[in-house]
């Protein structure tokens, strides 16, 4: 029977699959080797949504988890770190317009939320924004889209759970016996015993894989985003531009991000990541020419975030069949996924049958 279980990183992944075991009455230990937060959920765009996730399984499973935060939101007193704004989408060229065309027709195959809107229907939603960096027509609107504060989520998940936590230390080993995990071991030399772990360690999951005996292939990337100074900036939704992607980020400051910008990322010797100057200066100038307001503002902080990318670019759920109390709780999209994904883990960690959701995301397709 399981009752003490170890979950390696408080990320979102690892504050979710914790407090559904606590709920559930199972001993937790959550250890992370910083501070709950500090890894990939403390630098992350996270925006909730379904939008292009393919095949079926992946999004299917996408929208259930945005009908749990919804949920979680809802029953939590002061649960706002939720924000369901929705998300608007447009192309810059032909190619891009023919790609939105055909994700919408394909979301909307599936019974998910999405319209075309024109201009002047999007300058009532975001009234702020210059009507010259929109096209008169064919802006996709994802209503049931939003975004999330991870970090106060994970405080959230953390603060209510009943568990051990351990924070400053490393997992450095992984005791196995007769093929099954017996113990954890950590930086401190101190050893935990343990009738289950459940790796959640973002992008350095197949490190930890790796202590256990199992190869984890994971292609991650890095990310740069751009938080503004506060600015009096009406912006109330998720957008994503031809060259900017913006999002509110609490007390006026806006969040800018693009995928041309992951190019500047540099990563020196040590470790150390920094962004190149005219790359962010560049996204400053894409987010004022569509929010003019964002010239009253500044750039206050640059953060680099590491994408947890498993080797096919879907999830990594559940048990591993060689090391039956060994589970994965492992994805980029984690921002959406985690509160959802995370209670399927935690479930089958304790027993119970969660085959059907989890099927497409098993260790083994590897
Ligand atoms: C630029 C960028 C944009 C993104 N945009 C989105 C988005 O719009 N929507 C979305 O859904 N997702 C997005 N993501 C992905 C999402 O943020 C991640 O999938 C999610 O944050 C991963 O959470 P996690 O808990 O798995 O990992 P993490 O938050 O990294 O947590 C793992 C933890 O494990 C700890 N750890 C590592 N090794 C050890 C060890 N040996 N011992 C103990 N602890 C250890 C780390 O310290 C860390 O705290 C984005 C990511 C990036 C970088």
């Amino acid at each position: 029977m399981v009752e003490q279980v170890v979950v390696v990183g408080a990320g979102v992944y690892g504050a979710a699959v914790s407090a559904e075991l606590a709920r559930r009455g199972a001993r937790v230990t959550v250890v992370d080797t910083g501070a709950p937060g500090g890894g990939t959920s403390g630098a992350t765009f996270s925006w909730t949504n379904s939008c292009g996730k393919q095949p079926r399984a992946y999004h299917d499973i996408s929208v259930a988890s945005m009908e749990a935060h919804r949920k979680l939101a809802r029953d939590v007193p002061g649960g706002d770190w939720y924000h369901e704004g929705g998300n608007l989408e447009w192309g810059g060229g032909d190619g891009e317009r023919e790609r939105l065309r055909r994700k919408v027709a394909t979301v909307l195959g599936y019974g998910y939320e999405a319209r075309w809107l024109t201009r002047a229907q999007v300058l009532r939603l975001e009234p702020d924004m210059n009507p010259a960096g929109l096209p008169a027509d064919e802006i996709a609107y994802f209503p049931a889209e939003g975004w999330i504060e991870p970090t106060r989520l994970i405080a959230h998940l953390l603060s209510t759970a009943d568990v051990e936590r351990i924070w400053h230390d490393a997992v450095t080993g992984i005791g196995v016996s007769d093929g099954l995990v017996t113990s954890v071991r950590l930086a401190s030399g101190r050893r935990l015993p343990a009738d289950a772990v459940v790796n959640c360690a973002g992008p350095a999951a197949d490190r930890i894989a790796a202590l256990a005996g199992l190869e984890l292939p994971m292609r991650n990337t890095r990310g740069a985003l751009v938080h503004t100074s506060p600015v009096a900036v009406s912006l109330s939704r998720v957008i994503h531009a031809p060259h900017v992607h913006l999002r509110p980020d609490g007390a006026g400051r806006l969040l800018l991000h693009t995928h041309d910008i992951d190019g500047a990322v540099r990563v020196s010797d040590t470790g150390e990541t920094s962004v190149e100057q005219a790359a962010v200066d560049k996204l400053m100038e894409a987010g004022r020419a569509l929010y003019p307001g964002l010239s009253a503002g500044g750039v206050e902080s640059v953060r680099v975030g590491e994408r947890p990318i498993p080797g096919d670019g879907l999830p990594v759920l559940g048990r591993a069949p060689a090391l039956p109390n060994f589970h994965f709780a492992v994805s980029h999209s984690g921002a959406t996924l985690s509160v959802h994904a995370g209670a399927l883990v935690a479930a089958e960690v304790l027993g119970e049958d969660r085959a059907g959701e989890l099927a497409a995301f098993r260790f083994e397709r590897f």
